[in-house]
C-alpha cells in the first residue's frame, strides 16, 4: 500500500440495520435480479465522504454526537432503480421528517467542518439490493416496519471478493 492510501480512508455515514430488518431485506433481494449486496453490507447511506485523512477521524466521530439522535421510524414499501447506475434498491416511499433533519443536519455538520462531501445528488433514500440489475418488477410487498437507530461512520474496501464495509463508529439512538 502506498503512503498516501495508507492515510487515507474510503468513508461513508449510513443507517446499520439491526439483524430483523437485514434478514427482511435479504427477503425481498429475490424479487431482483443482477449482483446482490451481501446481506452484511446492506444499509442506507446518509452521506458519502470518499477518500479522507485518517486524521480527520476523531473530528468525523465526535460531530456524530451533536445530531439529532432519535430512532428514525422508516417504512420501506418500495423498489426503485437508477437507471444509470444500474442500481436496484428498496426504501421508503414516504421520507419520515427524523430522517430529512438527520441528513440535513449531517450535511450542516460537516461543512461548518470543512469537511468534503459528495452532496450534488438529491437525498434519495435507499438501500442498494443489486448492482447491474434490471429495473425491479412493480411487486406490491408487505411493508417492512425499520426502526432505525444504530447510525455508523463506515470504511469502504475494495478486496478481490467484493466491497468490504468496516464500521469504524457507532451511535444507538434511544428513544427518550
Ligand atoms: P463499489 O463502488 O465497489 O461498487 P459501493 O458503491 O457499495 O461498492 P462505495 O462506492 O464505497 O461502495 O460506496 C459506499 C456507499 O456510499 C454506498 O452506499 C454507495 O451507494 C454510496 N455512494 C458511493 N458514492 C456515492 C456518491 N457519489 N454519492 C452518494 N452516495 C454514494
Ligand atoms: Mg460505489
Amino acid at each position: 500500500m502506498n503512503k498516501s492510501r495508507s492515510e487515507s480512508m474510503r468513508l461513508f455515514y449510513a443507517l446499520w440495520p439491526d439483524d430483523d430488518t437485514r434478514d427482511a431485506l435479504v427477503k425481498l433481494q429475490v424479487h431482483v435480479t443482477g449482483k446482490r449486496s451481501r446481506p452484511e453490507n446492506l444499509h442506507l447511506t446518509l452521506a458519502f465522504l470518499g477518500e479522507q485523512p485518517l486524521s480527520l477521524l476523531p473530528a468525523l466521530e465526535s460531530l456524530m454526537h451533536k445530531l439529532p439522535s432519535e430512532p428514525i421510524a422508516l417504512v420501506i414499501d418500495i423498489f426503485g432503480y437508477f437507471r444509470r447506475a444500474e442500481i436496484a434498491w428498496a426504501g421508503p416511499s414516504e421520507v419520515p421528517p427524523p430522517l430529512t433533519e438527520l441528513h440535513r443536519s449531517l450535511q450542516e455538520e460537516l461543512r461548518s467542518n470543512e469537511i468534503f462531501f459528495d452532496d450534488t445528488a438529491q437525498f434519495r433514500p435507499h438501500v442498494t439490493l443489486a448492482r447491474k440489475a434490471a429495473p425491479p418488477a412493480t411487486i406490491a410487498f408487505p411493508p417492512l416496519s425499520w426502526q432505525a437507530n444504530r447510525f455508523t461512520l463506515v470504511q469502504s474496501t475494495t478486496s478481490p471478493s467484493g466491497v468490504e464495509y468496516r464500521i469504524l463508529h457507532e451511535l444507538c439512538f434511544r428513544k427518550i
